[in-house]
């Protein structure tokens, strides 16, 4: 089915939009949502695909406060489902509506430049859900047959990536994008650089099978030894 890809059992990729994916894990404790793509109509119909209703949803795990990762679950509250939402405690103040998306990098010109320009769309819509709750690095999740949470901040302070320890996967959020080629996340769009590339050799470190992340095709082939390329190459 196009843009629905099983990545485990039991665990779907979803491209909510062109370019924007989440990740949909069925279990015996109900749906899962890793992220929802921006505040768009795309995710309830494809949902529908997999044959889950929006009141199904009885959980959103965020790896990031970013309107393309969060802005969906506003729809999918005004369709009927009352998820809990959980994020990295240090994303959490801009999920409840309590801080503004923080700035980007400013030690590059594309940094500086992009906090002079105001977001485009949807991509400027606050996120803004006050009974959201945190996450925090080291929690172990009991969905999807155990989930690590781990910390990988850099591309915003409380980005995490997700490790389904079962099925060797890890949910990488924005860490890297895989658009045209694997690349860390553009500099312009971190919040600070240098811990997004500690945070590369971390993913590197849990040594997954899958890397699936939220722009781009899931990396498969030899995941550590590309990260740890990429890691080198942008030193
Ligand atoms: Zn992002």
């Amino acid at each position: 089915m196009r843009g629905l890809i099983e990545l485990a059992d039991g665990v779907h990729q979803l491209a909510v939009t062109a370019g924007v994916n989440c990740w949909v894990l069925r279990d015996e404790h109900g749906v899962t949502l890793i992220d929802t793509g921006l505040a768009r109509k795309g995710l309830i119909p494809k949902l529908g695909r997999l044959g889950i209703a929006p009141g199904d949803v009885t959980r959103v795990l965020l790896t990031h406060a970013h309107p393309d990762h969060a802005g969906g679950i506003a729809g999918l509250i005004r369709a009927g489902a009352d998820p809990t939402i959980e994020v990295g405690e240090d994303d959490l103040p801009i999920v409840r509506g309590e801080q503004d998306q923080p700035t980007s990098d400013a030690s590059t010109w594309s940094g500086r430049l992009f906090n002079r320009v105001p977001p485009p769309g949807p991509f400027g819509a606050p996120v803004v859900h006050p009974n959201a709750t945190a996450l925090r690095p080291g929690d172990h999740l009991p969905f999807a047959g155990g989930i690590e949470v781990v910390a990988t901040p850099g591309h915003t302070p409380g980005h995490l990536a997700f490790h389904l320890t079962a099925h060797g996967l890890v949910i990488g959020g924005d860490v890297l994008f895989n658009l045209f080629s694997l690349r860390p996340s553009p500099a312009f769009l971190c919040w600070r650089i240098a811990p997004n590339h500690t945070s590369m050799t971390r993913i590197a470190d849990l040594a997954p099978r899958t890397l699936a992340l939220a722009h781009g095709r899931a990396v498969t082939d030899d995941v550590a030894g590309r990260l740890r390329q990429v890691a080198a190459d942008t030193a």
